[in-house]
């Protein structure tokens, strides 16, 4: 213990492959006093991996508030300390935040050591506009408080960036599709991972290409065009397409089939859309 305050280091770690993990990264978690990891199970894969035996201590959600205030001591008091989460960046979608902002209040050294996070290894290759962007992380995981939070972002111009689960996917992108409207959209599963893979296309597309699958696992990223990049079908285009294909001669059967296909909308839905009394 020196009598000045060590540094608390917020360190980046790999989301998949153990590669990318930066140089100064590995050299900061062999010389700091303490890490403190989300999970030290996990962490000690990682600091096997590059040959580190710096102690490690929890910090997770539910000790994150007498956790933090005893790291915070050990800083205070000369250690330095490198805070990591399970993959990605500390404090993104992830405990850190709370450790930061005390941190900052008692006027200790807080530094980052930047890396990988899913948010923009995704954003980086989904080939969406770039220049702005909105960072939703995960969306409420039950399907009202889902579709409000959506209904929310609806009309906003930035592209959009969450982070959803597996199981939850079909219905989130099928959420989407319905309440900001056919826009374009990328998915990002496993990245950087073995079995990784990067898909774009229309959000109906993505929902169709999901709702096919027996099972979808993995960790996921998607990222959805801002709003008004791009025509957004509205409940009037589904009536104006059906009129104009009824007009043209198809038969309504044909019509609704058709606008179900190009909107992306069960045929029952648009049924009820553009022939409500035939309910
Ligand atoms: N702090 C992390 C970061 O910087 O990306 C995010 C942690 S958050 C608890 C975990 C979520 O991030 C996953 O559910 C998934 O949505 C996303 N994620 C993390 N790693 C991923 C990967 N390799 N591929 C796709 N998504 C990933």
């Amino acid at each position: 213990m020196t009598g000045t305050p060590g540094t608390l280091y917020v360190v980046a770690t790999p989301i998949g492959n153990l590669e990318d993990v930066t140089r100064r990264a590995l050299r900061v978690l062999r010389e700091v006093d303490l890490i403190a990891c989300e999970d030290t199970r996990r962490t000690a894969r990682l600091l096997e991996a590059h040959g580190i035996s710096t102690s490690t201590t929890s910090y997770f959600e539910h000790n994150e508030r007498w956790k933090g205030a005893r790291i915070l001591d050990r800083v205070r008091e000369g250690s330095d300390v490198a805070l990591v989460s399970d993959a990605g960046t500390p404090a993104i979608s992830d405990p850190g935040f709370r450790l930061v902002r005390e941190a900052r209040e008692q006027g200790l050294r807080v530094v980052p050591v930047p890396g990988p996070s899913a948010a923009m290894a995704a954003l980086s290759v989904a080939g969406l506009p770039t220049d702005r962007f909105l960072f939703v992380g995960f969306l409420p995981s039950r399907a009202g408080p889902r579709r409000a939070a959506l209904q929310e972002l609806a009309s906003r111009k930035e592209t959009l960036v969450f982070y959803e689960s597996p199981v939850r996917a079909v219905a989130c992108v099928a959420d989407m599709r319905e309440i900001l409207g056919e826009r374009p959209a990328f998915l990002g599963r496993e990245i950087t991972k073995l079995h990784e893979e990067y898909r774009s296309g229309t959000l109906s597309e993505l929902r169709s290409s999901l709702a096919e699958r027996k099972e979808i696992r993995g960790e996921i990223v998607l990222v959805v065009g801002a709003a008004g990049a791009h025509p957004a079908p509205s409940l009037e285009t589904a009536e104006d397409l059906f009129a104009r294909l009824t007009a043209e001669g198809h038969s309504r059967r044909d019509a609704v089939k058709e606008v179900a296909r190009a909107l992306g909308l069960p045929a029952r839905e648009v049924y009820r859309r553009v022939l409500p009394d035939r309910q």
